[in-house]
């Protein structure tokens, strides 16, 4: 029996690093669009109140009338909040700076940790019938994070190839222990990948080396190249495979996402 046979619900994958302007959104995007256009039924959940996926998804701030803030307090239903994109079968629940304010809102709620994870679960939102959830998180491990962590199946963790990199690597695993030892016993490391990847830099050389020295198997085969193609790419509220479907980017992205498909990291 093949993974998705044993799958009930989604499979939720938080795409986390608490370092910001590492290719987390790019990478929620992206792959996202990928598994969608796979055929997949695809929901992004903007958890950061930076709302760049909603943005880069052409989710322009008057139509987030309801968003993920929204679904969290349990202050609108799912199919409020969900809105179509540009790309078929994927679907996002969109943020604003109002999820800057959820930290402080949701602290004195004893169920502060597990609010995606019921909003989720919600029978409503099995209804669309998503074959995968990814979460965008903001580039911190505070309370949203670790709701999208709480969420997951999975971590995938989207890794700039720079000094220092590896560092902020490990103060994440701690978190993703911390949360198997807690609220989240399941919680897996989908995979790290690479991101900004520069082939003639010696320096993006090293720390891929470093990294599939010390991560071995936990590290993507795809490497995402640093493309100008997926930097533009949001400005004109598109994903890569639409805005450039041949370039470097795009054609990573379809990797990844096979990738992704391939996983053995299994839902229980
Ligand atoms: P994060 O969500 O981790 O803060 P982003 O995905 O927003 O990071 O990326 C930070 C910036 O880098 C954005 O301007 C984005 O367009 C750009 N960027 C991301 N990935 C790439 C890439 N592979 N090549 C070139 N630019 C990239
Ligand atoms: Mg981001």
């Amino acid at each position: 029996m093949s993974e998705s046979d044993a799958r009930k619900g989604p499979k939720i994958i938080a795409v986390a690093n608490q370092k910001g302007g590492v290719g987390k959104t790019t990478t929620a995007i992206n792959l996202a669009t990928a598994l969608a256009v796979e055929g997949l039924k695809i929901l992004i959940v903007d958890i950061d109140p930076q709302g760049n996926a909603s943005t880069g998804l052409g989710v322009g701030a008057e139509q987030r009338d309801k968003t993920t803030f929204d679904l969290l307090l349990r202050e609108a239903e799912p199919r409020d909040v969900f809105l179509p994109t540009g790309v078929e079968r994927l679907m996002i629940s969109p943020a604003t700076t109002d999820l800057s304010s959820a930290d402080l809102e949701i602290a004195d709620n004893n169920r502060r940790s597990l609010l995606l994870r019921d909003a989720l679960h919600q029978p409503q939102v099995e209804s669309f019938g998503f074959d995968y959830i990814l979460i965008d998180c903001p580039p911190s491990l505070n309370l949203l994070t670790v709701n999208a962590m709480v969420a997951a199946h999975s971590v995938l963790v989207p890794l700039q190839a720079e000094f220092f990199a590896l560092e902020g690597l490990s103060q994440l695993m701690l978190t993703v222990r911390d949360l198997r030892q807690g609220a989240n016993p399941e919680l897996r490391i989908e995979g790290i990948v690479l991101t900004m990847s520069d082939a003639r830099n010696r320096l993006s050389q090293q720390v891929e080396n470093d990294a599939r020295a010390y991560l071995g198997d936990l590290v993507f085969e795809t490497v995402i190249p640093r493309n100008v193609r997926l930097s533009e790419a949001p400005s004109f509220a598109l994903p890569i495979l639409d805005y450039d479907p041949k370039s470097k980017g795009a054609e990573a992205y379809r990797a990844l996402a096979k990738e992704v498909l391939k996983s053995k990291v299994a839902v229980a």
